[in-house]
């Protein structure tokens, strides 16, 4: 079986065809600059890469340019298009609505769209994607994969704010949560690499990347996550703030006469460890200039090791203990320091890492738990397309 799994921005697509005897993926790709002048794919299958400048002026033109590259008898991956048994889409908001993946007809486009206040921009352009989709193969069953999904089974002590209750009630405000298709494939992966019995197991999932969020997974179920209402809560991050005092925001509107669009602005894409540096949202130049003596971005990593340990802490104390402490995403995978201080000073809580492992992990899954300590620290890449296929194609064999 082979499964088509469409992430749908609002002006790029990202595709993976995936193989599930193999579980790999045999071509990727994406297209860039939907609906703008200057739209390209970049395709890469059957040991080739090819870039393909293209106006794609819509979701659907660029559906069909990804289609022709994919049974291009030069860099495509398969004969024709029959050979795609069924499509998973990433969609983003569950709005509470669903706990899992599931097949899409019109009532589960239908509740997808009535969420899409609740993240304008991601939502409306998840759905052309699958529009798109169904325009150019109508009968090829899609299933919706929720990035929300994962966080349902939160207790509600988790998700109900200290707002007035009328405003979760009537507009659905609540903690929601992101990245739960990751949250969810690496505690689960975490169980089976320690051959842990799921429903006696307590993890804690850090998901550090450009947006980064952090879970506690109790029992195969998250109990709690670090992303908010929106993913500008939580840890600080590439850009976004992370969590918030709220009368900042009416301080900083009096002071600068920015308005509340403005501010969101801010603190959606000047904010977090490139607002606090002045230097840059990636990791690696920020390593690199607290390495020649930047105060300033030796301070922003600073604070984001401290406030993820911040959330192990909370996580910990929210399960009742932790077995296992999980990094995922580009920096959790791949910054080293940046694990060393989310777990430095917690030898109280049992925890320890094995500093020269992880400071040279090797490839996939990689054990960095040191001598003596209670609670295992892993390394575990991350594969939300894996995981979306893998539910797509169990629905589609199902029905
Ligand atoms: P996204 O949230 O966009 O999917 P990623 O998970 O790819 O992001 O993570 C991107 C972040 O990972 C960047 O901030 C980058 O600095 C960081 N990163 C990637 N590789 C490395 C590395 N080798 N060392 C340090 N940081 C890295």
């Amino acid at each position: 079986m082979k499964v088509l799994v469409i992430n749908a921005g609002s002006s790029s697509l990202k595709y993976q065809l995936i193989d599930m005897e193999t579980e790999k993926a045999i071509a990727k790709g994406g297209c860039e600059r939907i609906g703008i002048p200057g739209s390209f794919l970049k395709h890469k299958a059957n040991g080739k890469e090819v870039t393909i400048t293209q106006d794609m002026p819509t979701h659907k033109a660029a559906i069909e340019l990804m289609l022709a590259a994919l049974v291009d008898k030069d860099h495509g991956a398969i004969k024709d298009m029959s050979e795609i048994d069924a499509v998973g889409h990433r969609i983003l908001h569950s709005g509470g609505d669903y706990d899992r993946s599931v097949l899409i007809d019109d009532e589960v486009k239908r509740v997808c769209l009535s969420n899409a206040d609740l993240a304008p921009l991601h939502q409306k352009a998840n759905i052309m994607g699958v529009d798109a989709c169904k325009a150019v193969m109508p009968n090829v069953p899609m299933v919706a994969t929720f990035d929300t999904a994962f966080h349902a089974t939160m207790p509600e002590k988790a998700y109900i704010y200290g707002l007035p209750y009328e405003y979760y009630e009537k507009y659905k405000v609540r903690r929601y949560g992101a990245h739960g298709t990751s949250h969810r494939f690496v505690s689960q992966e975490a169980a089976k690499y320690l051959n842990a019995d799921v429903n006696n197991f307590k993890v804690i999932t850090c998901h550090l990347g450009n947006g980064s969020s952090i879970s506690a997974v109790k029992n195969g179920k998250c109990y709690d996550t670090s992303m908010s209402f929106t993913p500008l809560g939580g840890v600080p991050m590439g850009t976004r703030t992370g969590d918030l005092d709220p009368a900042i925001l009416e301080y900083l509107s009096d002071k600068t006469g920015m308005d509340i669009h403005e501010l969101l602005f801010m603190c959606n894409k000047k904010a977090g460890v490139m607002g606090v540096s002045g230097v840059s949202s990636d990791f690696r130049d920020l390593r690199n200039a607290a390495e020649e003596g930047n105060h300033r971005a030796q301070l922003a990593l600073d604070i984001f090791a401290y406030s993820c340990k911040k959330y192990v802490g909370a996580y910990a104390a929210a399960m009742g203990g932790v077995d296992a402490i999980v990094f995922t995403a580009g920096i959790g995978e791949h910054d080293h320091l940046v694990r060393e201080g989310v777990v430095d000073g917690l030898e109280y809580m049992g925890v320890v890492i094995d500093k020269e492992k992880n400071a040279a992990p090797t490839d996939g899954i990689c054990d960095i738990t040191g001598k003596g300590s209670k609670v295992k620290v892993l390394i575990i890449p991350t594969n939300e397309e894996l995981v979306i296929a893998r539910d797509t194609a169990e629905i589609v064999n199902n029905l």
